[in-house]
């Protein structure tokens, strides 16, 4: 091989590799969870992420600690002013508070509550400045991405169905209502007979085995595929998921990035 050549050869591997990989249709970061998978982001109780689906973006639920929330938010490379609008899955602070302090950065975002919130909920975001929603029944949160509104628990609570070109994609706050429940719902919502993915907060943290190996199977039977663990799930639930699920199943962490085609 001629040096001429081997330096062209070089360049080209050089150019292939550093072209910029084309956007995923969905994209998913999650900014705030219990536990941490990137060193420079924090982790603290509570749940939120940041979904970009082809090319418009939401957030989901937004962490305990206001603060830590937009610090995170920029350590995971994520302007204020490119969120277009916000959902926050129900009414406890793990999840809302956040959208209180990121709002006034970019008050052009609409904000999505259920109408089943308590009401210093409400007093919070006009505090803040924020016109919310009220929302009960499902609607579009983005192109392509339905809230399920309002499903009965204790609170009440409201998750995201993404309809990917490979199927729905769910992402859940807390599981308050149960994630069967709301595995259920979202089948028949979007008429579909399978989950793609199921993510989020599980709240199985407090569950014994014989309750968590219940769901597990359920969840098997409503032919969810694949399962991220994150927030409130818990350390015996994310053992028997992965028994149960094998590599269909991955336990999530502030920082972590996912693409998915
Ligand atoms: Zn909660
Ligand atoms: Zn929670």
């Amino acid at each position: 091989m001629s040096t001429r050549f081997a330096v062209l050869l070089g360049l080209l591997v050089v150019v292939v590799i550093s072209a910029p990989a084309a956007d995923p249709e969905l994209e998913i970061r999650v900014i705030y969870d219990n536990t941490s998978a990137r060193e420079d982001v924090q982790p603290d109780w509570g749940f939120s992420s940041v979904v970009t689906f082809r090319g418009r973006r939401a957030l989901f639920d937004s962490g305990t600690k206001p603060d830590l929330f937009l610090a995170n938010l920029e350590k995971m490379g994520v302007e204020p002013s490119s969120i277009e609008t916000a959902m926050i899955s129900h009414e406890h602070p793990d999840h809302r508070n956040g959208v209180n302090k990121l709002y006034p950065l970019y008050p052009k975002m609409s904000v999505y509550f259920l109408d089943a919130f308590y009401e210093k909920a409400f007093e919070e975001a006009a505090a803040a400045g924020m016109k919310v929603s009220r929302e009960v029944r499902p609607y579009e949160l983005i192109p392509g991405a339905y809230s399920t509104g309002m499903i009965p628990g204790d609170p009440p609570e409201q998750s995201l169905a993404i309809e990917t070109s490979k199927g729905v994609v769910l992402i859940v706050g807390c599981s308050h209502p149960g994630i069967v429940t709301i595995v259920e719902q979202v089948k028949r919502q979007r008429g579909v007979d399978s989950i793609r993915l199921l993510l989020g907060g599980l709240h199985m943290f407090q569950q014994n085995e014989r309750q968590i190996r219940t769901q597990i199977g359920r969840l098997r039977e409503l032919n969810v595929k694949r399962i991220m663990s994150a927030h409130c799930s818990g350390d015996l639930a994310k053992q028997l998921f992965s028994e149960v699920y094998g590599d269909n199943f991955e336990p999530l962490g502030a920082g972590k990035v996912l693409r998915l085609d």
